[in-house]
C-alpha cells in the first residue's frame, strides 16, 4: 500500500490540508448493493424498536431490570456467554470475510458508510449535484446559499436526533421515551444517550466522513494484516489503462499510443475518500466499488469492454491463478459454521429455568430442639419462560432429608425471579460424614421437563 499524499500537502506541515471531498453520485449494480444495504441496515433500525412481540417491545435491553428482550427470548445476566460466543462470531465473520473480500463491512455494512450515504442523499436533494454543491460553497453568502445550508442543517440534525432517539428506544421501552419527549419529561440519562448519539451521528456522518475511516477507524488500519494476495480488493488495469488520455470515441486508442483510460477522473470524483484508484491499492480504500461502477459506465460509453476497474486479487494481477479456497478462509468458515451452531443448539434447547443454591456460610450447622442437623441455604430462582410456572422443590442425597420452607408451591412469574430461603433438617444417624454431597431438583408442576437439578452441601457435626 502506497502512503496518503496529497497535492495539498504543505512543505514544513506534518498534516496534509484537509480537502473537503464532494462525492458524485453514482450508479451501477455496487451502487445498487450499497443502496440497498442502507435500506435494509437503517430500515431495520429505525424500524425494529417499535415492533412488539408477546406483549411487549420485540427488542428491549432493559438494563435496569437486567433483562434483554429479542424477539419472544429473554436473556440474563446469567446468559453473558451467548453474547460473548456472539462477538466471537462477529470477530470471525469479520477475519473470513476480510480474508476472502477484502473489505467488505466497510464498503456496504459500516454504520458510518451507512449514515454517511443517507446525509450525502439529504445533501444532494437540498443543494444538488456534486458541480451545484461546490459552486455554493465557492459562492459569497448569499439568501439562498443561508436557505439551502439551514435547510441541510435542519434536515442532518434532525435526522440525527432521530437516530439517537432510536438507540434510546433499544433500551427504554420507545412508547415510553415517545410519550416523555411529547410531554416534556425526558429524564436525565435518556436526554443525555438521546443527545450523544444524535451528536455523534451529525459530526460523523455529515462533518467528518470519509475522516473517521481514514484517521480515525482502528480496522483500517489492521485489516491489511489480513489481506493475502488472493483476497479480493478494487483494482486499476493499469497496463490496459495506461498511458491515459483523452480522446474521441470514434479514435482508435493503439494508433494514438494510449490504453484504455479515457482520463475523465469520474473515478476520483465518485470516491467518498478523495483517492485516485488509478494510483494503486491504497489504505483510504473503503472498498465501495463506486469507481467501479463508474468506470465501467465510460467504458460502455466508449464502447470498450468494461472492468477497467474491477475486483481482482493480487496473484490475478500478477498474472497468477486466483486461489479463494486457502488455509485461512476454511479454517475461518469451519470455526464460524462450528460457534454459529453450537450457539443456534445451545439457544434453541435453553431450559428457561435457572436455579442458583447459595448455603449460609455463617453457621456451618445447627442442632434442632428435636436433635436434627439443619442447614440453611438461600435459593436464587428464575423463570425465563414466557408464562408464568408453579414449581415444586425437592432434595435428595441424604436419606430422610426434611425440607422446610414457607410453602411447599413456588410460583415464579415469566421473565422474574424469586429468592428462597431454605432449611434442611437431617436426623445425624442418617449423616456418614462432616460433609454430604446433595442435590436440589426443581420441578415446573404443569411441565415435567422443566426441570433443574443443582447440588450442594450438607454439612455436620464430626460423628467420631
Ligand atoms: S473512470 Fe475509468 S476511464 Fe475515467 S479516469 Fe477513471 S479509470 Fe480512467
Ligand atoms: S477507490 Fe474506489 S472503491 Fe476505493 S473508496 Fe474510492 S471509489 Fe470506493
Amino acid at each position: 500500500m502506497q502512503p496518503h499524499t496529497t497535492p495539498h500537502d504543505e512543505a514544513g506541515s506534518f498534516y496534509a490540508k484537509h480537502k473537503k471531498v464532494y462525492p458524485r453520485e453514482v450508479h451501477g449494480i455496487f451502487a445498487t448493493f450499497r443502496t440497498l444495504g442502507v435500506l435494509i441496515l437503517l430500515g431495520s433500525y429505525y424500524f425494529v424498536p417499535w415492533l412488539s412481540w408477546e406483549g411487549h417491545q420485540a427488542v428491549l435491553f432493559d438494563l435496569p431490570a437486567r433483562k434483554f428482550y429479542i424477539f419472544g427470548l429473554i436473556f440474563w445476566p446469567q446468559d453473558f456467554f451467548y453474547l460473548a460466543a456472539l462477538l466471537i462470531i462477529a470477530a470471525f465473520a469479520l477475519f473470513f470475510f476480510t480474508a476472502l473480500a477484502g473489505r467488505l463491512w466497510c464498503g456496504y455494512a459500516c454504520p458510518q458508510t451507512v449514515w454517511t450515504e443517507a446525509f450525502l442523499w439529504i445533501e444532494r436533494k437540498v443543494e444538488g449535484d456534486r458541480n451545484k454543491q461546490i459552486k455554493l460553497d465557492n459562492a459569497p453568502l448569499s439568501r439562498v446559499k443561508f436557505s439551502r445550508k439551514f435547510l441541510k442543517h435542519f434536515l442532518w440534525i434532525s435526522f440525527s436526533l432521530w437516530t439517537g432517539f432510536t438507540f434510546v428506544g433499544f433500551f427504554t421501552p420507545i412508547l415510553d421515551l415517545a410519550k416523555e419527549i411529547y410531554t416534556l419529561n425526558l429524564g436525565s440519562w435518556e436526554t443525555f444517550w438521546v443527545l450523544f448519539y444524535g451528536f455523534a451521528t451529525y459530526g460523523n456522518a455529515g462533518w467528518m466522513r470519509e475522516q473517521v475511516c481514514i484517521y480515525m477507524c482502528p480496522y483500517a488500519r489492521f485489516q491489511s494484516a489480513m489481506f493475502d494476495k488472493d483476497t479480493l480488493v478494487i483494482s486499476y488495469d493499469k497496463t490496459r489503462g495506461d498511458p491515459r488520455g483523452s480522446r474521441k470515441k470514434s479514435a482508435d486508442p493503439r494508433a494514438m499510443a494510449l490504453g484504455d483510460c479515457v482520463d475523465c477522473t469520474l473515478c476520483v470524483q465518485v470516491c467518498p475518500t478523495g483517492i485516485d484508484i488509478r494510483d494503486g491499492l491504497q489504505y483510504q480504500c473503503i472498498g465501495c466499488a463506486a469507481c467501479i461502477d463508474v468506470c465501467n459506465e465510460v467504458m460502455a460509453k466508449m464502447d470498450y469492454p468494461r472492468s477497467l476497474i474491477k475486483y481482482t486479487t493480487q496473484h490475478a494481477i500478477d498474472g497468477f491463478q486466483t486461489n479463494l479456497l486457502r488455509p485461512r478462509v476454511i479454517i475461518y468458515a469451519i470455526l464460524l459454521t462450528i460457534i454459529s451452531g453450537s450457539l443456534i443448539y445451545s439457544i434453541s434447547t435453553r431450559l428457561p429455568l435457572k436455579l442458583d443454591i447459595l448455603r449460609d456460610r455463617n453457621t456451618l450447622y445447627r442442632v434442632t430442639p428435636e436433635g436434627k442437623i439443619e442447614n440453611s441455604y438461600t435459593l436464587k430462582m428464575i423463570n425465563m419462560d414466557k408464562i408464568p410456572h408453579h414449581y415444586t422443590l425437592s432434595v435428595a442425597g441424604v436419606t430422610g432429608i426434611n425440607i422446610i420452607m414457607r410453602s411447599t408451591d413456588i410460583l415464579i412469574n415469566a421473565g422474574d425471579s424469586l429468592v428462597l430461603p431454605v432449611q434442611l433438617a437431617v436426623d445425624p444417624a442418617n449423616l456418614p460424614g462432616l460433609s454430604q454431597k446433595i442435590s436440589f431438583t426443581l420441578t415446573a408442576t404443569d411441565n415435567p421437563k422443566l426441570s433443574l437439578t443443582q447440588t450442594g452441601a450438607f454439612v455436620g457435626p464430626r460423628t467420631h
